[in-house]
C-alpha cells in the first residue's frame, strides 16, 4: 500500500510553507504539492516592506529564506500540479497528472483562484473543455483535440493524449515548446473563442478555426472548485470559517485562497491557523 500522509498540502507559496512547517513541528507527516516554481509571486516582487523582519528585502530574498526553511525541516516537496482529490472515506485521494497520492487531511493553499479566461470556456466546462488531460483524456479517444498550455511543465500531461486521440493541435502560451510527443502538431495563433452547440464543437483563433471535439486548457493553477467538488466560493474566495476549515470534510483553505487582504503576512498566519487545526482534528481520530 502506498504511504499516507497526514496532510497533504496545496500550493508552496507563503501559506503553503508556514503551514507545512508548522505540521512539521508537530510531527506530522507532510508533502507540499506544487505545480510551477516555490514561492514564485514573492520572488517576483522587486521589495517586500510589510513582512515583519523583512523590512530591506527584495522578494527573491524573502523567497529563498522561505525554500531554505522547508529544506532544512526535509519537508518533500512534489513537483506536480494537483488536478483532482477524490474523497475516500475517512482518507483522500490527491491525483496528480500521472500518480496518486494518500492524505488524510488537505490545505489548499493555491493562491489567487484564476476566472475562466477565454471566451466560451466557463460555458463549456465538462462539456468538451477540461482542466485535466489524465482525467478526463480516455472521453476523447479516436477524436480531434485542442490542447492549450501556459507551461512546458505540461507537456507531459499532453503526451498522454497522443496514444489516445486522433489528431491533437497544441497551442503553446510559452517561449519554447521543449519535448512534446512527436505525434502533437504544435500550431501557432491566439485564442479567440471555444464554439459550439450543447457540446464543444471548434476553437476559433485569430488565425482561421480548428474542429474538434475536447479542447484541453492545462494552466498552472487549476481553479480549486475543479480539484475538490463541493468546495463552496464566496463571491471569488473559497469559504471557510473561524478555523479555516472549507465546506469539504478534512479540507482546509489558507492564504490568497480565502480572500483579501492578498498578503505575506495573512497567508502565513492563515498557513498556520489551518494547520493546527488539521493537527487538532488528526489527534481527535
Ligand atoms: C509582484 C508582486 C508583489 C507583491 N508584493 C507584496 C509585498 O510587498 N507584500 C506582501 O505582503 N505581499 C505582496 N504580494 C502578494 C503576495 O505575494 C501574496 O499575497 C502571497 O504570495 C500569497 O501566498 P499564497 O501562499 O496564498 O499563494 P501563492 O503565493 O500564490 O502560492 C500558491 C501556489 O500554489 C500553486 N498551485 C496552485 N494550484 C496548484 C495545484 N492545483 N497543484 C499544485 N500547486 C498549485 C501555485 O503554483 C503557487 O506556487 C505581491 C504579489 C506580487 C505578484
Amino acid at each position: 500500500m502506498s504511504e499516507v500522509y497526514d496532510i497533504a498540502i496545496i500550493g508552496a507559496g507563503p501559506a503553503g510553507m508556514s503551514a507545512a512547517i508548522n505540521a512539521k513541528a508537530r510531527n506530522k507527516k507532510v508533502a507540499i504539492f506544487e505545480g510551477g516554481q516555490l514561492a514564485k509571486k514573492i520572488d517576483w516582487a522587486p521589495h517586500i516592506d510589510n513582512y515583519l523582519g523583512f523590512s530591506k528585502a527584495t522578494g527573491a530574498e524573502v523567497a529563498k529564506a522561505f525554500i531554505e526553511h522547508i529544506e532544512e525541516l526535509e519537508i518533500p516537496i512534489i513537483k506536480k500540479k494537483v488536478v483532482k482529490v477524490y474523497p475516500m472515506g475517512d482518507q483522500m485521494m490527491v491525483t496528480t497528472s500521472g500518480d496518486n497520492y494518500n492524505a488524510k487531511k488537505l490545505i489548499l493553499s493555491s493562491g489567487v483562484i484564476q476566472r475562466a479566461k477565454i471566451r466560451g470556456e466557463a460555458d463549456y466546462l465538462g462539456k468538451g473543455v477540461s482542466y485535466c488531460a489524465t482525467c478526463d483524456g480516455m472521453l476523447y479517444k479516436g477524436k480531434d483535440v485542442m490542447v492549450i498550455s501556459d507551461s512546458a511543465h505540461h507537456e507531459e500531461e499532453a503526451n498522454f493524449l497522443a496514444d489516445i486521440c486522433e489528431n491533437i493541435y497544441y497551442i503553446a502560451q510559452y517561449d519554447e515548446v521543449e519535448d512534446l510527443d512527436e505525434r502533437i502538431e504544435v500550431i501557432q495563433g491566439k485564442v479567440e473563442e471555444i464554439e459550439g452547440g450543447d457540446l464543444v464543437e471548434r476553437v476559433k483563433l485569430d488565425k482561421g478555426e480548428y474542429d474538434i471535439a475536447g479542447v484541453f486548457i492545462l494552466r498552472e493553477t487549476v481553479p480549486p472548485t475543479e480539484v475538490i467538488d463541493g468546495l463552496e466560493l464566496e463571491g471569488r474566495y473559497i469559504s471557510v470559517n473561524r478555523d479555516l476549515e472549507t465546506s469539504v470534510k478534512g479540507v482546509y483553505a489558507a492564504g490568497d485562497c480565502t480572500g483579501e487582504p492578498l498578503q505575506i503576512g495573512k497567508a502565513v498566519g492563515e498557513g498556520q491557523v489551518a494547520a493546527l487545526n488539521a493537527v487538532k482534528a488528526l489527534s481527535k481520530e
